[in-house]
């Protein structure tokens, strides 16, 4: 499916279709189902916008929330979410405190245990947490060797009534590439670790440990709670498989207009360091995006879609922008005639992907998306409202964040859209 076009158009805009959301969360909580599904919505809901996209796989039967930060839980919070949300990643000048007043469920591994509980004493309102063993990723989870002693401190704090273990959790290294041993013996250290909390009398109510690569490829890792990010977003994580092949519609499309254009002779430069030249006389255009919107610098070749054409980036992608060499003389009119047309980076079928732009930069899509940076407005758009959602789906509310512009008018009947300035 198409993105539906945007009016009034922003200059630069990553749109995204809020009904593309709900049918990943769907898909997803009907291929872990009885597991449920926690939303991943940190660094910004991966660019798409952490309030509108939580509320979104909300809607869809997302039972929970996930965010990297303390401070991204608040912001939830802030903007009225009440679901269970887990922030996972701390440091010793975390507000511990402000997270346990706003009911944020906390992952603790180590120091943060104390921490947490401190917070919770001079609160005096108990700390739901989440025990994290490290099954192998070797990041901040408890060292398999400390688990026994760690459950048991946080059994002695339960006691005290400083804190309720909600869950016990960990995280795949290489569930990305579902060929490897290593996720088995992941599998195999985590269910251990449950059962030795277990035994030590934790009445859990969640053990989790798969992200969306664990969720798709092993239905033994679903336990509870699958914590899904990239495919809510409507990405694959696997470097031979589609959006589509896995039943996923990708939320973002990344858009803007041509900003110059103009023939030139053979042997023009184009852009900093002049490593490309035209080969013949040409007609270049002007994508007004760059690395300081979040386009890699590195990603020369990547694909732009103009009139259903695909043209890549041609020399160096600059600060705020880039070039693409139209190939063609004379064209239609005048090169002031393209001056205005929409380019599409990234979109949906019959438009160049995310992972196109991914391989163009040597990285992957997650951050692609993630970095398209607070320079480019968020566009909101709910097909849906058009008459594409299944019918247990609402229309949902679309409202533009405080301090935003006012909602601007529906393009068409049964279109709406919001916009999020940044
Ligand atoms: C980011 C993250 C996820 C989500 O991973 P995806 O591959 O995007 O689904 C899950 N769990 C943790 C701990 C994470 O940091």
């Amino acid at each position: 499916m198409n993105f539906p076009e945007p009016r009034p158009r922003a200059e630069r805009a990553a749109v995204i279709d809020l009904a593309a959301i709900r049918h990943n969360v769907r898909h997803l909580s009907h291929v872990v189902s009885p597991a449920r599904v926690m939303a991943v919505v940190k660094a910004d809901g991966y660019g798409h916008g952490a309030v509108e996209t939580a509320r979104a796989a909300v809607e869809a039967g997302a039972a929970w929330l996930g965010v990297a930060h303390i401070s991204e839980a608040l912001a939830l919070r802030k903007a009225g979410i009440t679901e269970p949300v887990l922030a996972w990643l701390h440091t010793r000048d975390a507000e511990f405190g402000e997270a346990i007043r706003a009911n944020v469920d906390l992952g603790v591994s180590g120091w943060d245990l104390d921490a947490v509980v401190a917070a919770a004493r001079d609160l005096e309102i108990p700390a739901r947490v989440h025990l994290k063993i490290d099954t192998g990723l070797g990041r901040n989870g408890c060292p398999e060797d400390l688990w026994e002693a760690f459950v048991g401190r946080a059994l002695a704090y339960q006691e005290e009534g400083l804190l309720r273990v909600v869950g016990i959790f960990s995280h795949f290294a290489v569930a990305d590439e579902p060929h490897r041993p290593e996720t088995d013996e992941q599998l195999r250290k985590f269910r251990d670790a449950v059962a030795v909390a277990e035994d030590a009398g934790v009445d859990r109510e969640v053990r989790h440990i798969a992200n969306t690569p664990g969720a798709l490829s092993r239905p033994d890792a679903h336990f509870d709670l699958v914590r899904i990010g990239l495919g809510m977003y409507g990405l694959s994580p696997f470097a031979g498989q589609s959006s589509a092949e896995l039943g996923l519609r990708p939320a973002m499309s990344l858009r803007s207009t041509i900003a110059a254009c103009k023939e030139v002779p053979a042997g023009q430069g184009v852009s900093y360091g002049l490593h490309y030249r035209t080969k013949e006389p040409t007609t270049l255009a002007l994508i007004p995006l760059g690395y300081a919107d979040g386009i890699p610098r590195v990603a020369t070749g990547g694909p732009v879609q103009v009139d259903g054409q695909t043209y890549p980036v041609v020399g160096r992608v600059a600060m705020d922008q880039m070039v693409i060499d139209l190939h063609r003389t004379g064209i239609a009119g005048t090169p002031d005639s393209f001056e205005g047309r929409e380019v599409v980076l990234f979109g949906g079928e019959g438009q160049p992907s995310v992972d196109d732009w991914a391989a163009a930069a040597g990285s992957i899509n997650y951050e692609i998306i993630s970095r398209i940076s607070g320079r480019v407005q968020r566009v909101y758009v709910d097909t849906a409202a058009a008459g594409d959602a299944p019918a247990e789906a609402p229309p949902i509310a679309l409202e533009a964040a405080p301090g935003a512009p006012a909602p601007a008018p529906a393009a068409e009947a049964g279109q709406e859209q919001a916009v999020r300035a940044q």
